[in-house]
């Protein structure tokens, strides 16, 4: 569910019309619901009702500080995944004590600045980073609290560049070497092994992975204990997936999830942590694009938006489907027809869409991308000097800009001619 609705015929964000943000900060752009953004932490937090647990927000599917403030005034910890992330969580409010650290090549640097500035723990990918965060720590005079993430060897049965729990993928140590690393990083003095972590893609559609992953989990929790480690956190991760094409998809829902982590590790007494990203901001965003031209071509016609390939890449980066509705709800009855919806930019991937059946539309009328709030504005780019779009946060009938669009004076002003030149 989520809060962007047809009313009176216009599509809304929340009270908002949407063409009241179009004249305002022109399109494209993208926009945030509020009360999205709650709902989905707080079905999180619900579903695990009764397990002591943290809901670490995966920042890196929408990191904008309106939006990681709305989540950190919720109480919610943090997931960053690079020093930036980090200083990000930071600077919305939220305390070391609920950020959690991932990511497969961190820094000494990163390293020394999250302990420095409070962190709850990192989740340690490899030996070698193993060795060295210990050294870091030992330097700052501390013990670095850590969990190890295993790679359990699960197919999340998810789009490849988003499945992480192969043991092909870079991710993890392998869980059959668990015991072996366990041991290496209980003998080194800089860490303090709090317990395990596990994360197996993105965009899951089917809890059977995670059943698979969070039972070796619970076994090697066991085993380690058996070994004298103290287990006492598990971060279980991310990825639950959310409904792109609405018509055809119904992915398990939050309270599925945590039932199925209390059926798996319920029972063996531990701090639960879980990271999910997409599903808390996915369905809480839309990109709303204005139709420039529409073009017949042979045999097909092409509707070219204002938006393209550098504001939402999902598309052509992992062939995605995203929802596109007409702004100005079609009469029913009114008669669809296939178009190729692409924009702008010098390159075939600019092409959101093949036949997509929609109502026929014209120049200058507006179109909402649904379920852009993840993985959309964060892995934009400025290709074909396109400036960042704004991004729109709207709670109840108020909107406000939450990152303004650059002017090209500004994105010019930030290359560097040399003085030789
Ligand atoms: C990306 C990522 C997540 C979030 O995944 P979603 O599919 O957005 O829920 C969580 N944890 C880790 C370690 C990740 O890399």
């Amino acid at each position: 569910m989520d809060h962007f609705l047809y009313r009176d015929g216009i599509l809304h964000a929340e009270d908002v019309a949407l063409p009241r943000i179009a004249e305002a900060v022109g399109t494209p752009f993208y926009v945030y619901s509020t009360a999205t953004l709650t709902r989905h932490y707080q079905l999180f937090k619900d579903a695990l009702d009764g397990v002591d647990n943290l809901v670490c927000y995966a920042m890196k599917a929408n990191s904008n500080q309106a939006v990681l403030k709305v989540l950190a005034d919720l109480g919610a910890g943090m997931d960053v995944v690079s020093g930036g992330e980090y200083v990000r969580a930071r600077a919305a409010g939220v305390p070391g004590e609920r950020i959690v650290f991932s990511g497969v090549g961190k820094t000494r640097e990163e390293m020394r600045d999250a302990l420095a500035g409070g962190i709850r723990q990192f989740n340690i990918e490899s030996e070698p980073e193993m060795l060295v965060l210990s050294e870091v720590a030992q330097s700052l005079g501390m013990k670095a609290p850590v969990t190890i993430r295993v790679n359990p060897d699960v197919d999340a049965r998810t789009h490849e560049k988003i499945a992480t729990g192969k043991s092909e993928n870079k991710f993890g140590i392998p869980i059959a070497r668990a015991h072996e690393v366990y041991a290496l990083a209980g003998s080194l003095p800089g860490l303090d092994v709090v317990g395990i972590d596990v994360h197996i893609g993105s965009q899951l559609t089917e809890l059977e992975p995670f059943e698979q992953a969070y039972l070796k989990v619970a076994d090697l929790t066991r085993s380690l204990r058996a070994e004298g480690h103290n287990i006492r956190r598990l971060d279980l991760g991310g990825g639950l997936g959310i409904p792109y094409e609405r018509s055809n998809e119904a992915p398990p829902l939050p309270t599925e999830y945590g039932a199925l982590i209390k059926k798996c590790v319920g029972d063996l007494g531990v701090e639960v942590e879980i990271e999910p990203g997409r599903l808390i901001a996915g369905n809480a965003g839309i990109l709303v694009s204005s139709v420039i031209y529409v073009k017949e071509g042979e045999g097909r016609d092409f509707l070219i938006l204002d938006a393209a390939m550098n504001d939402l890449v999902r598309p052509s980066m992992y062939s995605a489907y995203h929802d596109i509705i007409p702004v100005v709800e079609p009469a029913p009855g009114l008669e669809k027809q296939p178009y190729d919806i692409v924009g702008p930019v010098c390159e075939s991937g600019d092409t959101f869409a093949k036949q997509r059946e929609m109502v026929p539309l014209k120049a200058n009328e507006l179109v909402a991308f649904r379920s852009a709030g993840a993985y959309g504005a964060v892995m934009a780019s400025e290709y074909n000097t396109r400036p960042l779009i704004p991004e729109v946060l709207v709670q109840d009938d108020q909107f406000a800009v939450i990152r303004a669009r650059p002017t090209f004076d500004e994105m010019i002003n930030r290359d560097i001619v040399p003085e030789w030149l």
